[in-house]
């Protein structure tokens, strides 16, 4: 339901959770976020409200980390457990991702992978896509051309943000029929479902077009279509007044 995505010198935690907060009003059933730390992820996610969330984080800290993602989660497939909850990891750890919206043609792509061997462990649509990324990535690709040719092959609407934790200075985010908004920071980027995301820290936002990707670091942003050639988004400068 709602995605924030960190990448810059701040603490990543920081800046994701105030993000989750500040799209609380979409609605929710369950939150979590991933941090990058010595080349793996670390996970909290919880059913319920963000304060769940905040107790797990209080009860075990995360590492410092200046590279995260997090969501709020409003249940399509699989129920509004701690297990369904976003994100999801590839089964080497490697890949984390989350996920807005509805993979149509997620149990057939679920089949196959079942069949290649991958063990799944949640009942959700998202994490089919997850393993579709990582097996991508162990195969050679880097997470931007995983992510163009794994969206190639979707049906639905989505908006995904993911992070190969062997590569943790940039976030690679997707969408089609799901909105995705990039926040231009100094020294840092963000990635959301909505603006809301990062209108606490930046108000210059890129707004992405259909069927696209965009890879951020802390200095960079590049958009391409799913086919890989080379695309711009649509700059804007977001003049909503926070006290409303
Ligand atoms: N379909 C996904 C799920 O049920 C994502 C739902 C959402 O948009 O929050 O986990």
């Amino acid at each position: 339901c709602g995605i924030v995505g960190y990448v810059g010198r701040q603490q990543a935690e920081g800046a994701v959770i105030e993000g989750l907060r500040r799209m609380e009003y979409r609605g929710y059933d369950s939150a979590g976020i991933a941090v990058v730390a010595d080349g793996g992820p670390s996970v909290r996610k919880k059913a319920g409200k963000l304060a769940n969330l905040d107790k797990a984080l209080a009860a075990d800290p995360l590492p410092p980390s200046t590279t995260g993602i997090g969501h709020t989660r409003w249940a399509t497939h699989g129920g509004p457990t701690d297990h369904n909850a976003h994100p999801h990891l590839g089964a080497a750890g490697r890949v984390a991702l989350v996920h807005n919206g509805i993979i149509e043609n997620f149990a057939e792509l679920r089949a196959e992978l079942e069949a290649a061997g991958h063990t799944l462990l949640s009942e959700t649509d998202t994490e089919v896509v997850v393993h579709l990324l990582e097996a991508a990535v162990l195969d050679g690709a880097d997470l931007t051309s995983a992510m163009q040719s794994v969206c190639g092959r979707l049906q639905g609407a989505f908006t995904f943000v993911a992070v190969d934790c062997a590569d943790p200075e940039r976030i690679v985010g997707a969408r089609r029929n799901s909105p995705l908004v990039v926040g231009l920071g100094d020294g840092e980027n963000f990635l959301g479902s909505d603006v809301a995301a990062f209108i606490g820290r930046t108000r210059d936002a890129l707004e992405l077009g259909q069927d696209q990707v965009v890879t951020i670091s802390a200095e960079s942003v590049d958009v391409t279509g799913f086919d890989a050639t080379p695309a711009e988004g649509r700059r804007y400068h977001v003049d909503w007044d926070l006290s409303a």
